[in-house]
């Protein structure tokens, strides 16, 4: 579910010495505000062209795996890269100049942070940077827990041991797979240790005091402020927070007994998640109602790719050989993924939305293709800056599936709407946007809207199934929060230096424990290092955008209620055939990242602040219902 610019920008970027003739001429003659904007338009226009190779480079070697397609990408992502890089160093030249445009000097602000990896200027520093970057991400990428390490047929990866959390609610299964996993952090110390020197000194290099800085410097206010900010947003949250994990620990308590810890928090192997990010798997333990309201979304689907398979079957002339039935069924699947699709597109369709191009349909990848190797994470490309976008996803006809094709049509649908921008300005208003796009839009997919579209029965009004429902999605994102908040708040820390090398993993799970409410199951030894057994920090992902589009969508949704004219509690709107929600929603992707997110967001909200009241508004109903739950028992931790 990631952008594809997202992926190129948290390269690394390449090694190029300073442009001499450039620099010479500059060095003699001041730039003026007119030639800042030639400098701004040029470099614009070039983005365009030159974004072109690198994006159908990566898009053929996700949908058609092969040695090849890997070594045209990788030549292709630093050709991307070394560009960037020469035009981030000459832009240096036309900082601060007298009179320049706003635009101008936004483009020049943004084109500095194109990469969460600022490159040292040292090369041979820089060479180290990227060997020690590729090393984590491979250590990560190929980490395995085997039982026996002399055995291979007892390892697992990632995938095997989260199925394991996610489906065995035995304690002793769930602690083997989360505290193997969390080996693989192990082998990573070191090298992250030097990572971080290196990636300040590279931020340093371009006139920001560490990493951490220059991150939160993608905000549009100080950084400091914006690190104020969040703690804000937490303070708005955490009481919703604290109910739910009390009420968790306690069903958990129930199961589970005297095994669970006595200072109030959970253990982290035992929530379904490898993070205990989220705790939808479960939801069976904690359903307020048991079976209460189920619409079994999945059965509908299924069946309706069953129709489809039907019919293929009866139009087909004579006895269909072996080979003729796996095709049949194959054509399903296309027919089926597609139909989940344009539902999707249906939605966005009746708030006013334009249809999607031909070309979409021409060239997304939608099922997995049957002769060849492709990654399967599902994730939306703007491909040209124009009119070429693209899902890549091997969509199955299930609940979840649908839901992501909502969430990839937010990231399409944004590329769309702003790409009259500058390519510079094709981007979320702020990073936490463009996650909040597509989920905006899964809140209104209401049990009356689900009945409407046929993909459930007539809903009546029952608490208890609109209860079950709010807690559905509690466990998805009021359980994210404080996980989404704390990443970034232990990072900051490491590249800022007050946390040391030597606390990297016991200040991670202060963090845990104060935030999440959360213990580490096993004994930490000097060795481990359990930042490293999740996939951002290896790979140097920023993570503060998800606990910001985890506030946003609802701040959107509340707010395009409200101009739908919904009366009643927030969680029973839809907006669903709204133009006039639809029209404010399309002005404000149309922005892009044009403007400082706050006015964006104030054309939208009518506040330019980031407000958490929408979430609790939203989940007002369960919150009440928690506390009640909550009554006698002993809270906290
Ligand atoms: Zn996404």
């Amino acid at each position: 579910m990631r952008l594809s610019r997202v992926v190129l920008a948290s390269a690394v970027l390449a090694a190029l010495t300073v442009p001499l003739a450039v620099s010479a001429a500059q060095a003699t003659s001041k730039p003026s505000a007119a030639d800042v904007h030639a400098f701004v338009e040029q470099m614009n226009k070039d983005y365009r062209e030159r974004y072109i190779e690198p994006n159908a480079a990566e898009w053929v070697a996700e949908t058609y795996i092969t040695d090849d397609t890997q070594a045209l990408t990788a030549r292709a992502n630093e050709r991307w890269l070394m560009w960037l890089s020469e035009e981030i160093d000459k832009s240096r030249a036309y900082e601060n100049v007298p009179g320049t445009d706003a635009k101008d000097a936004r483009a020049l602000h943004l084109l500095k942070l194109q990469t969460a990896m600022p490159a040292p200027k040292d090369p041979a520093h820089l060479t180290e940077l990227t060997t020690i970057g590729s090393r984590l991400t491979a250590a990560y990428g190929s980490g395995k827990y085997c039982k026996d390490p002399a055995d291979a047929s007892t390892c697992r990866n990632l995938d095997e041991l989260s199925k394991v959390l996610a489906e065995d609610r035995d304690w002793d299964h769930d602690l083997d797979a989360w505290a193997g996993w969390h080996r693989v952090g192990r082998g990573m110390l070191k090298d992250y240790q030097r990572f971080v020197e290196l990636l300040n000194e590279g931020a340093r290099d371009l006139g920001y005091d560490n990493v951490g800085t220059m991150w939160r410097a993608g905000y549009d206010m100080p950084p400091d402020e914006f690190a104020k900010t969040t703690d804000r947003l937490w303070s708005q949250v955490q009481p919703l927070y604290g109910d739910l994990q009390c009420y968790a620990r306690n069903k958990l308590a129930e199961k589970y007994g005297d095994r669970m810890p006595k200072d109030g928090t959970i253990p982290a192997h035992i929530t379904g998640n490898m993070w205990a990010q989220s705790w939808e798997n479960i939801y069976p333990l904690l359903e307020p109602y048991p079976g209460v309201g189920n619409l079994d979304v999945n059965s509908r689907l299924e069946a309706e790719r069953k129709a489809m398979l039907d019919t293929l079957r009866r139009d087909f002339k004579g006895t269909p050989s072996p080979l003729d039935l796996a095709r049949l069924e194959h054509a399903a699947d296309v027919k089926s993924a597609e139909t989940m699709v344009r539902r999707s597109e249906d939605f966005y369709k009746s708030i006013g939305f334009p249809a999607l191009p031909a070309s979409f349909y021409e060239k997304s990848m939608l099922v997995r293709p049957r002769d060849r190797d492709a990654l399967c994470h599902a994730s939306a490309w703007p491909m040209d800056m124009a009119d070429d976008v693209r899902i890549k996803m091997c969509i199955r006809p299930t609940e979840e599936d649908q839901y992501t094709i909502y969430h990839e049509m937010g990231h399409i649908y944004y590329y769309l709407a702003y790409k009259d921008q500058w390519p510079i300005f094709q981007g979320g208003a702020n990073d936490g946007f463009h996650e909040a796009i597509g989920d905006t839009i899964r809140l209104n997919i209401t049990p009356e809207y689900l009945a409407r579209i046929g993909l459930a029965g007539k809903a009546g009004a029952d608490d208890k199934a609109a209860l079950n429902a709010q807690m559905k999605l509690a466990l998805e994102k009021v359980a994210f929060l404080p996980f989404g908040l704390l990443i970034d708040k232990w990072r900051w820390g490491v590249f800022d230096g007050s946390i040391a090398p030597d606390k990297y993993n016991e200040s991670w799970w202060q963090l845990r424990r104060k935030y999440q409410g959360l213990s580490s199951p096993v004994e930490a030894t000097p060795v481990d290092f359990d930042p490293g057994a999740k996939n951002h920090v290896p790979t140097n992902v920023p993570y503060m955008r998800y606990f910001l589009a985890d506030i946003l969508q609802f701040q959107f949704y509340r707010a395009l209620c409200d101009a739908a004219g919904h009366k009643g509690p927030l969680y029973q709107c839809s907006i669903y055939g709204n133009k006039e929600a639809g029209a404010k929603y399309w002005k404000m992707l149309s922005e892009g990242a044009s403007q400082p997110w706050q006015q964006t967001l104030k054309e939208l909200t009518g506040s330019d602040e980031l407000d958490a009241t929408a979430i609790i508004d939203y989940f007002a109903p369960l919150h009440a219902w928690l506390k009640e739950q909550n009554k006698g028992k002993t809270c906290g931790w």
